[in-house]
């Protein structure tokens, strides 16, 4: 035995289910993957590792769902949008503070997923994480899955990762390259307040309203359209200036700034997107280990500088940290077609399209509001990764370059390509196919049953 690697011993693991599609990871990729399958009338099962289904909405704290929305704006509506007017209709979303769009509540959307995913018949399964891909050959057949339980096997026609990181991908040996370090977008550990007097906090965004064009003022430049540079956003900087000003913050912390969410009745200023950690790796669990630490020591000295410069957050106090630290960026797949900049700044067409989406480009130095009614398709191929079979990925590692994946990131986008996965894999367990030669006529014409817009 070498010293640096043992050899673990051959085992037998229980088959504890068997599916006709199988969904790694519940975010807003997988859980539209679920219900979009279960609607097309087979079996769904939905693995999770975390108590909760919502992904970053939920373990996160990622409320913004839609704050790309305004009067133009051309979507594909489909679960997406029915994720956002459930929470309105459960009391778990607030008007947001710069769209036409509801902000959702990250506590209240855990029992919004539940009911979704009970309502639609789908097999929930928490507390387990994804492991190995079960293979024959070239095709996934299942999956093993580690628990309190120990190790176990659920068997599929179809598995769709939707893990975020293609970690189902990656261990069935797909190419799945990683952001270079020095590209990645930055890990945030995301908070929310409570104690904070609303009306004199409104009054200060309102004397003194701050707007996309401010997001490049310091540690960021950001290219907009022009379009953006004199629309309000909830940004805040001067306070941090401030407090590094006056030593509270340590000068080299230039990055803490961003953006709130929601300033609600109750003194609540929730979504605060203020702590960005450069060079953090979402696929190392030391890396992370390091940024939850920083982020939380970052995230309470933001907090400190609003308490002495952000009029109404006098007596402002911590309600919760996200459960885990905000990664935005690790690995995607190659996959048989992958989205390109063009495609996302010029209205891309595709004849398998499963979705649509509007021209929302977040990230890597770009930020392009939909105000104009632009849009591009999504092509079905971008979820196809390469060499396996039985396989497709949905939700932010779909394929595709730097720039379209500023735009495909985003959560209703991910929930777009979720929607159109699920209903593309039980197109192939009806018809007995591989997902590579789905009836993509069959595909669209359930996707505009259920209310996606496509065109
Ligand atoms: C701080 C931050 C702010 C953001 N702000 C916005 C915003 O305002 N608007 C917006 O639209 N987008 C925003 N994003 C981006 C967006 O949240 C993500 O790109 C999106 O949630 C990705 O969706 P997903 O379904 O692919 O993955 P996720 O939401 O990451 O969900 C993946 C799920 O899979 C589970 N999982 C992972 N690995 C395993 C495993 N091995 N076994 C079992 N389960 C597993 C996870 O627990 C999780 O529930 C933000 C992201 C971050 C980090």
């Amino acid at each position: 035995m070498s010293l640096d690697f043992i050899t673990e011993p051959t085992r037998h693991v229980p088959v504890i289910h068997h599916t006709d599609v199988l969904v790694v990871g519940s975010g807003p990729g997988g859980l539209a993957a679920a219900l979009a399958a279960a609607r097309a009338g087979v079996q769904v099962c939905m693995v999770e590792r975390f108590g909760c289904y919502g992904g970053n909405i939920t373990v996160v704290g990622v409320e913004g769902l839609a704050w790309y929305r305004h009067e133009a704006t051309i979507e594909a509506n489909g679960i997406g949008r029915e994720f956002e007017d459930r929470a309105k209709a459960m009391g778990a979303a607030v008007p947001e503070s710069q769209s036409l769009s509801y902000e959702l509540d990250s506590e209240g959307f855990k029992l919004v997923a539940d009911r979704l995913v009970e309502d639609a018949g789908i097999h929930g399964m928490m507390h387990r994480t994804f492991v190995a891909p079960v293979m024959e050959g070239d095709r996934i057949a299942g999956i093993i899955v580690e628990s309190k339980a120990g190790r176990e096997a659920i068997l599929a026609k179809v598995v769709i990762d939707a893990t975020g990181d293609a970690d189902v991908a990656v261990r069935c040996g797909a190419p799945a390259p990683k952001t270079p370090s020095e590209h990645m977008q930055a890990a945030s550990v995301m908070f929310h307040l409570a104690g904070v007097n609303k009306a004199e906090f409104m009054a200060e965004v309102k004397a003194d309203p701050q707007t996309y064009k401010d997001w490049s003022t310091g540690e960021w430049t950001v290219e907009t359209d022009g379009k953006e540079d004199d629309m309000f956003s909830p940004f805040l900087k001067k306070p941090f200036a401030k407090a590094i000003e006056e030593g509270i913050i340590p000068k080299h912390l230039t990055t803490i700034a961003g953006t709130w969410g929601a300033m609600h009745d109750t003194g609540e200023l929730t979504y605060m997107n203020l702590v960005h950690l450069a060079g953090i790796d979402g696929t190392d669990p030391d890396s992370m280990t390091r940024g939850e630490v920083e982020g939380r020591k970052q995230a309470m000295l933001a907090i400190e500088a609003l308490r002495h410069f952000m009029p109404g957050c006098k007596g402002v106090r911590l309600r919760n940290f996200g459960m885990t630290i905000g990664i935005r960026d690790t690995r995607k797949i190659d996959a048989i077609y992958n989205m390109t900049e063009a495609d996302v700044r010029h209205q891309g067409r595709f004849e398998d399209t499963i979705g649509i989406y509007p021209e929302f480009i977040d990230g890597y130095g770009i930020l392009i509001i939909p105000t104009t009614g632009r849009y591009m398709h999504i092509p079905y191929r971008s979820m196809l990764p390469k060499g396996i079979k039985g396989l497709l990925v949905a939700g932010r590692a779909i394929g595709g370059d730097m720039v379209a994946h500023a735009a495909t990131r985003n959560m209703a986008c991910c929930a777009v390509a979720g929607q159109g996965a699920g209903v593309a894999a039980a197109q192939a367990v009806k018809s007995n196919c591989d997902v590579d030669m789905v009836d993509m006529d069959a595909v669209q014409r359930e996707l505009i049953r259920q209310g996606v817009r496509i065109q």
